[in-house]
């Protein structure tokens, strides 16, 4: 090993991450005004949201009724009564001066995530504590322009203004980008389950903040920490990957060099995979937080907790561990199959139709995994219903049609729906069912290599498979191979 390599290798990575999600609310937080994606600007405002003078915050009591679903889906302790904060900073996308937030009394405190890493074939689970679930409003948006001559100009749009969010802070237990990146998916998985947010990322609904340091491996297992420094707005799971890695290295290259770390937070050029500096970090007593006059604390009752509590739908690790021992699948085929809640209910919603776990799970985990990651497509896009998916899988084990052709005719089918028996039909993709085309060719094929049955009574199985390929190329590959097989080997015999 290299000296350069033995440095490299001496760091370990300490990363938390924080995670900002518009909660699936009519209105905004403090206001009657829509929430919405893609208006006109400033069309979704009011005095509250653009901070005039005088104007008053009413709390939504169905963000708060949903950032309790979310505390609770992850296992944290839920407090019955929360605080309202002021986070007093500027920036010209937050009129009032102050961010409604909640700071050391917030709603969910305590809780954590499963998450699984696969390397090369093995999962490794471990939980990753989260620190608190805390209620905010959202920011306006600036949007940037080039202005005439040369000129940048910035327009601010508040229609953003106000929008009730969850964040979720975990604990600085991740060590990895991968692990980041793992972290990052199954939060999005149980968000997405719980139906407390759409969570899209294109649209600014699940936006991720990442904190990252570095210490001497022999630091590893302490509670001694390096320097942090945090990567602002990352809103791609691959882009938070990538911006971690660029910036795992950045920090290793000042650490070899014998510098140290500054505290600041950057933002990541995705075109350049490197990350740069925005300002020299804040800390908390910059912002001035106090409680905030104008709201009551948030109280919500052990009842409503527990009504809350019982109308929790399955989550992904429960209906992960009931696949396992309902259908008798393997833990790996299991997490694939609820990799998403659509996926989860097609895989149940095929099977309830088909009567066979095991041959829905074989064909969605082979065949349908592969067309969506081929067409780059959702499930949610596809025109293929759980139950036509099944009928071509019986279709295939009634011998009607070859697995070849099943899978053939599948991507037309979700792509453009339709019947597969009549596509079958129109096709001509009927298994050859006339036995005597099949004797025929076999016959020929028999002709055309005779030494085959030579061979094949002396124990050369393989020269079978050979023969089997000649037919089912005379047939168009419509043939049954078992039929195929079996008269084969009459004819061998006669
Ligand atoms: P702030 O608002 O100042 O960013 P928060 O408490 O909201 O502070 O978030 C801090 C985040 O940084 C948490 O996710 C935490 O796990 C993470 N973190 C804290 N210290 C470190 C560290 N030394 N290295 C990596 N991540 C850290
Ligand atoms: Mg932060
Ligand atoms: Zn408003």
């Amino acid at each position: 090993m290299t000296r350069s390599n033995v440095a490299a290798n001496a760091f370990e990575v300490v990363i938390g991450l924080e995670v900002h999600v518009h909660l699936k609310t009519e209105s905004k937080m403090f206001c009657s005004c829509a929430v919405c994606y893609g208006e006109s600007p400033n069309t979704r405002t009011c005095p509250t949201c653009l901070a005039l003078p005088g104007a008053l915050p009413v709390m939504n009591a169905h963000a708060v009724e949903l950032a309790v679903r979310a505390g609770l889906a992850l296992g944290c302790e839920v407090r019955e009564r929360s605080v309202m904060a002021r986070k007093n900073y500027f920036y010209p996308d937050l009129p009032k001066g102050y961010q409604i937030s909640q700071y050391d009394q917030p709603l969910n405190a305590r809780g954590f995530l499963e998450i699984s890493v696969e390397d090369e074939g093995v999962w490794t689970t471990k939980k990753v504590g989260i620190t608190r679930i805390h209620l905010e409003e959202d920011a306006g948006k600036s949007i940037h322009e080039d202005g005439v001559a040369g000129a940048d100009v910035s327009h601010m749009d508040l229609n953003r203004s106000g929008v009730p969010l969850i964040e979720i802070v975990s604990e600085p237990d991740l060590r990895s980008a991968k692990e980041a990146g793992a972290y990052l998916r199954a939060l999005h998985d149980v968000i997405c389950y719980i139906g407390v947010s759409d969570a899209d990322m294109e649209k600014g609904q699940f936006r991720c903040d990442a904190n990252v340091s570095l210490r001497l491996l022999e630091k590893a297992g302490s509670d001694e920490f390096g320097t942090r420094t945090e990567i602002k707005n990352l809103n791609s799971f691959r882009f938070v990957e990538e911006a971690i890695q660029a910036e795992v290295k950045r920090q290793k290259k000042i650490l070899e060099q014998g510098g140290a770390i500054v505290q600041a937070t950057l933002a990541f050029d995705r075109h350049a995979k490197q990350t740069r500096v925005l300002r020299i970090k804040e800390n908390a007593h910059d912002y001035r937080y106090f409680p905030d006059p104008d709201l009551l604390p948030v109280a919500v009752d052990t009842m409503q907790i527990a009504r809350i509590r019982a109308a929790l739908p399955e989550l992904p690790t429960q209906k992960r561990e009931r696949f396992q021992t309902q259908y008798g699948l393997s833990e790996y085929d299991a997490r694939l199959l609820t990799a998403s809640r659509e996926l989860a209910d097609f895989f149940e919603a095929a099977t309830k139709e088909h009567g066979k776990a095991k041959s829905v799970a074989n064909w969605i985990l082979r065949d349908l995994l592969k067309l969506l990651k081929q067409h780059e497509t959702d499930l949610v896009n596809l025109a293929l219903s759980a139950a036509t998916f099944a009928r071509l899988i019986q279709l295939v084990e009634a011998g009607k049609i070859t697995p070849k052709s099943a899978q053939e005719i599948l991507p037309e089918l979700a792509m453009r729906g339709g019947e597969p028996e009549t596509l079958v039909a129109a096709r001509g993709l009927e298994v050859v069912q006339d036995t005597g085309v099949l004797e025929s060719a076999a016959a020929e094929v028999i002709a055309a290599n005779p030494d085959a049955k030579e061979r094949y009574l002396a124990g050369e199985e393989k020269v079978l498979n050979f023969l089997m390929g000649q037919v089912m190329k005379r047939t168009q590959g419509k043939a049954s191979p078992a039929q195929v097989r079996e008269f084969l080997i009459q004819k061998f015999k006669e």
